[in-house]
């Protein structure tokens, strides 16, 4: 039968990793929220629009069309049939997605197609910032990963490959603005099952989460 996942938290928490990997263990698809946030962004800024300026923000997202993949050994996403899996994770992007990710047009728009997909998949790994709150307050199982910002730091660093204090600063500055936005900020919903990660291996997390889940 059909099981919906919510993973939630901050950006380093181990998300994406748990995510997936938990999704391979269910014979699950899975969706990545945030690659679909930072596409759009990458769209507004190679249309020279400023990321700031909220009604050509929401102009780009109702022009675009999102082609998101949900294999959760290969995920990839398209923007106008452009691939930008590579793109969406450079600094220019991430600087900018959270401003993009504050416009509630573009929050509608996502948050339906988000919805879509789910529906469409019928088991699925979700993971964002608003899966057990707003996208999927029904999932079976809600979770809401942590992990000290300096864990967190290294973590994206490695991956990053930029250096550990410029990759705090911007944790700290996106996390802030994340749970402060008016519309959908970061939060852990009431009824999410909160894990620190931060002395936990990825196994354990993962094996944690079948336990909760039963299988
Ligand atoms: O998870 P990731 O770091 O790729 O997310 C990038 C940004 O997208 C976040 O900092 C946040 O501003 C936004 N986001 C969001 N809601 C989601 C997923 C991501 O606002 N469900």
């Amino acid at each position: 039968g059909g099981c919906v996942v919510a993973v939630d938290g901050p950006s380093g928490s181990g998300k994406s990793t748990v995510s997936r990997r938990l999704a391979v263990a269910l014979s699950a698809r899975y969706l990545d929220t945030g690659a679909m946030y930072r596409a759009v962004t990458w769209a507004v800024l190679r249309a020279g629009v400023d990321p700031s300026d909220a009604a050509a923000v929401a102009a780009v997202c109702a022009r675009v069309s999102l082609d998101v993949g949900t294999d959760p050994q290969a995920p990839h996403i398209r923007v106008d049939g452009v691939p930008v899996d590579g793109p969406i994770r450079g600094v220019d992007v991430t600087a900018a997605v959270s401003a993009v990710a504050a416009v509630p047009a573009v929050r509608a728009a996502l948050v339906a197609l988000q919805r879509k997909i789910i529906v469409a998949a019928d088991r699925i790994v979700v993971e964002g910032r608003d899966i057990g709150t707003v996208v999927a307050p029904d999932a079976d199982l809600k979770v809401y990963l942590t992990a000290s910002v300096d864990e967190r730091a290294r973590r994206r660093s490695g991956e990053n490959m930029v250096d550990v204090d410029t990759t705090a600063a911007d944790l700290r500055r996106r996390d802030q603005f994340d749970s402060t936005r008016a519309a959908d900020p970061l939060r852990r919903a009431t009824d999410a099952v909160e894990l620190d990660t931060t002395r936990l291996g990825i196994d354990e997390v993962v094996s944690r989460l079948r336990e909760l889940l039963g299988v």
